[in-house]
């Protein structure tokens, strides 16, 4: 098969492979569409052609001198909450307008040393807190199917780039359902890995104890390439797994015959909308057809799941941007009176107004006498949570359901109500909190053609399980084929 805008990372690597395209066509390729859907989609916040072009001339290099790695000329675009050196890199906020990152995150670095090309970097919520990418200093990312509604948050210009074939798979980062909601939103495959499978370092910190990196693209197979060069242990991040690599693609061929799927009676309740259910339904019926069986579950502490995270994200969130202060980088106001206020006017100035509500509840949760009532509750929430699903898996291998309540809604339907904005992570903030690796893939859309994603949920380090079950749907089914047509 000859190369095409929508190939998946698989196809492509096999065309380099077979010499039908070089890195540096494929690289061009990419931005000159990149480049002319940015006035429509808003995708990017950066994209530097001379970079770009200089790493694809390298990897082509490579390729003739006859030196191999894994993806070697494959392009990849990046979330602006990883550092990658020289780059300007973002968060989405006024506050890093224009820093320019004077290192680079592992995860870029593994997926550079796998061969893969940085197309840019893409918009995203202001520090990765949202679910619409609405709060972009930058501006709202379109959804590529609708531009008139949202393509999901935080990791929307992630999402939309692949999704519009902008890119051919990108990275992105899942702090309560930011990789799994967009790919549901835009019709993807993404995958938030086990808590320290992928280093944190060199990545913006939003909140340290549920922040994990992942990727995004078309399919299973392509996510199990790009996590094999993702993952691995890191001695900067305390927290990373010290383990040995894994090849993410070793279980893809493994038929599903006697597959235990769990599915939670809490997820398939009311407000989930009818066009989700039945989408889901129908997914079930497929995974009973590829041999599997279901079983119900019942997950009674999950509805604690967003109270608790609204706790422990902007906690650690406060924290974490306490270092935004305008001495060290990022904005500092231009006219102040002394120290304090130049602190204050600079924060003051540099943040949006959702990223400001968060340090307000992050303050208030962590201050004296509140802690215990807050902050510590929400950790024995946390542990409730998992012994939940731990219990699950005594019965079931995965565990399975609708990845969002609803598809992708108009722009302003719920950026006036932060409540309802916030319910929308309902089916995705539990992984984050326990640190099991969950994962979205297309099953269909509902009454308004809109997507609808199922979500899969494993037992920690289970990716390539979760990876095997999806690339086995997505052998029997078609969805995640569709493209939008712009
Ligand atoms: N929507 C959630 C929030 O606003 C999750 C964001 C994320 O996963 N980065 O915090």
């Amino acid at each position: 098969m000859a190369w095409n805008t929508f190939s998946t990372v698989a196809e492509t690597v096999k065309a380099l492979d077979d010499k039908q395209v070089s890195a540096v066509e494929l690289a061009t390729h990419y931005l000159d569409r990149a480049d002319a859907l940015q006035p429509a989609l808003n995708a990017y916040v950066t994209l530097d052609r001379e970079k770009t072009l200089v790493e694809a001339a390298a990897a082509d290099a490579k390729r003739a001198a006859g030196e191999t790695a894994p993806l070697l000329g494959v392009p990849i675009a990046h979330k602006d909450i990883y550092l990658i050196e020289g780059w300007r890199t973002t968060c989405g906020s006024k506050m890093l307008e224009n820093f320019i990152a004077p290192y680079t995150s592992t995860v870029v670095k593994n997926m550079s040393d796998a061969g893969m090309v940085t197309l840019g970097k893409l918009n995203m919520d202001e520090f990765a807190m949202g679910s619409s990418n609405e709060t972009s200093y930058f501006g709202p990312v379109k959804n590529p199917w609708d531009v008139s509604r949202v393509p999901g948050g935080s990791s929307g210009g992630s999402a939309a780039s692949v999704a519009a074939g902008l890119a051919p798979a990108s990275t992105g980062t899942d702090t309560g359902g930011s990789i799994r909601q967009p790919a549901m939103f835009c019709n993807l495959t993404g995958l938030k890995p086990t808590y320290g499978v992928c280093s944190r370092f060199g990545i913006i910190a939003f909140a340290s104890s549920l922040d994990q990196a992942g990727p995004f693209a078309q399919t299973a197979e392509d996510c199990a390439l790009l996590l094999t060069a993702m993952a691995g242990f890191d001695a900067h991040d305390a927290t990373s797994l010290d383990r040995p690599k894994e090849n993410y693609s070793r279980d893809l061929s493994r038929p599903l015959n006697g597959l235990r799927i769990g599915l939670p009676k809490e997820f398939f309740g009311e407000g989930v909308a009818p066009g989700i259910a039945k989408a889901v339904d129908d997914a079930l019926t497929v995974y009973r057809k590829l041999g599997a069986i279901t079983v119900e579950v019942s997950l009674p502490n999950v509805k604690y799941s967003v109270p608790a995270y609204y706790v422990v994200a902007p906690a650690e969130a406060s924290s974490n941007l306490s270092r935004f202060d305008g001495v060290r980088y990022g904005h500092r106001a231009a006219q102040y009176s002394d120290l304090m206020d130049m602190y204050m006017r600079s924060r003051a100035e540099g943040f949006g107004a959702e990223v400001k509500r968060r340090i307000l509840i992050g303050a208030y949760v962590l201050s004296h006498g509140y802690y215990d009532a807050y902050y510590l509750q929400a950790g024995k929430l946390r542990r409730l949570i998992a012994e939940d699903f731990k219990r699950a898996y005594e019965v079931c291998d995965v565990v399975m359901g609708p990845t969002a309540p609803e598809t992708a809604f108009q722009f302003g339907a719920k950026s006036d109500d932060p409540v309802k904005m916030y319910l929308n992570d309902i089916f995705t903030i539990c992984a984050n909190l326990t640190g099991q690796p969950a994962m979205s893939h297309p099953c269909g859309v509902d009454e308004a053609g809109q997507h609808v994603g199922m979500q899969i949920i494993g037992n920690y380090l289970d990716e390539a399980r979760m990876l095997n079950v999806a690339h086995q749907y997505q052998l029997a089914t078609d969805w995640h084929r569709k493209h939008p047509s712009i």
